[in-house]
């Protein structure tokens, strides 16, 4: 049996300093009824907590170690860049580097500003497409998460649909009246809410793949109607890729559909396992910002040497190549946790696309935030702690994202589904 006792006296210490012991929400376990894993190390696919327990680790920073923990380029390349100092405040060459960079991978990232998380990077989009359109309402889909920000705090998934929270206390009223939601793959319903509001929307922000409510693919159909409602409407598109950029498929999810947003978001794995979020897209939108224009958008460490340094190394080392391996273990991985979980008589769906992955205990389909809901969370929550004895780090929530890393082994897959049998063997 794994012990967790040093975690476990870290928890309760954490918790007289931060509320609910941490710094943000799902980390705390506390839907899985457990005391959260402190981590002392990384390397690779693997992880080691204060009490010396290894883990396969498939969370991986909630996605941005698609090279793993402590990749050995990137922490060299990272020391050279610390040595040189952490930050400027004024302009420097990497962070022209990066947007290139990106730009050759999402080309319709045709200008962009960096900024240092994810929910920067949405709020300031959404900001963007407000000032751009001269209107205000907005609107998002029910079970995804864009971050924090107020407008986007409204029906949203990760945790705030882990703690059941429909709309945060805080958010005024006014901005969550302007923020109009709709079910998730619902073409109809995505049709009547440009019916009825359609001159007043400023944009529809979507996630292309929803990977705040597990794994979801946006249909084809949908995502095009949006595309087309939006144009004729004169609304703004915004992809939010900030979990599916680099993750779904090296050009994100955007290649995979073949339909072209007018704004993208972008996070995680963009950084490297630094702070760096990003929002771009078409340039005449793009040049309202300031001081181009006089949409505002500003930050004392936005383009910081390190965060930009964390993802050019990181994306230096991506390629089609390494996207067709990683997905085909993704694959291998998921089709033996099915397997597994058929042998005990579990219903489980299982989604994966590219290098995200997860599995519902619901017989599915599972389109929709609504389907997610339908899942067995109470089963999910004891079979989380029976996974933690096999030594493997995945989600602990039913309502977020696996992910896979170049670092995995097959070794690590094989270990993985030999967990999950001997995890449904344990479970009550
Ligand atoms: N958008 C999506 C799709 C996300 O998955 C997340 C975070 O999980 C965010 C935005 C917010 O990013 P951050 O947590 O870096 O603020």
């Amino acid at each position: 049996m794994k012990q967790f006792e040093n975690s476990k006296r870290a928890f309760a210490e954490a918790s007289e300093y931060m509320p609910g012991g941490v710094n943000s929400p799902v980390r705390a376990f506390k839907n899985v009824g457990g005391d959260p894993l402190f981590i002392e190390r990384g390397k690779g696919a693997h992880i080691e907590d204060i009490d010396h327990n290894v883990f396969i680790d498939y969370v991986l920073s909630w996605g941005p170690l698609i090279l793993g923990h402590a990749d050995d380029q990137v922490v060299a390349d990272l020391q050279a860049a610390t040595a040189k100092g952490t930050s400027y405040g004024a302009p420097t060459e990497l962070e022209t580097e990066l947007a290139k960079k990106i730009q050759s991978i999402v080309p319709s990232m045709e200008m962009m500003r960096m900024v240092s998380s994810g929910t920067e990077a949405t709020m300031s989009a959404i900001r963007l497409a407000r000032g751009y359109t001269h209107r205000e309402k907005i609107v998002k889909f029910i079970g995804n998460y864009h971050g924090h920000s107020d407008s986007l705090l409204v029906d949203a998934g990760s945790g705030v649909a882990t703690f059941n929270i429909n709309t945060s206390p805080g958010v005024p009223k006014d901005l969550a009246y302007d923020t109009l939601t709709v079910p998730y793959n619902d073409v109809e319903g995505v049709k009547a809410v440009f019916e009825a509001n359609g001159d007043d929307i400023a944009c529809a922000i979507v996630e292309p793949i929803a990977g705040n409510m597990g794994v979801i693919p946006g249909t084809q159909e949908f995502l095009q109607t949006l595309r087309d409602v939006t144009t004729a409407h004169g609304s703004v598109l915004i992809f939010d890729e900030v979990m599916s950029g680099f993750r779904a498929a090296y050009h994100g999810a955007q290649s995979l559909y073949g339909i072209t947003p007018d704004l993208t978001t972008l996070g995680k794995v963009v950084g490297g396992g630094l702070p760096v979020g990003v929002f771009g897209g078409r340039r005449d939108i793009m040049m309202n910002i300031t001081p181009a224009g006089n949409v505002y958008h500003a930050g004392t460490l936005s383009g910081n040497p390190l965060a930009m340094t964390g993802g050019l190394s990181t994306l230096a080392q991506l390629n089609e190549s390494l996207y067709a391996e990683m997905s085909a273990k993704t694959t291998r991985l998921v089709e033996g946790i099915k397997q597994a979980a058929d042998a005990h008589n579990v219903p489980v769906t299982v989604h994966h696309v590219g290098t995200m992955w997860s599995y519902f205990f619901n017989a599915g389909p599972v389109n929709n935030f609504d389907d997610v809901q339908a899942s067995d969370v109470a089963y999910f929550a004891k079979f989380y702690k029976q996974l933690l004895q096999q030594g493997i780090y995945t989600a602990p929530s039913q309502f977020e994202t696996n992910f896979m890393s170049s670092k995995h082994t097959d070794d690590d897959i094989q270990a993985t589904i030999n967990g999950f049998n001997a995890a449904f063997d344990a479970v009550e």
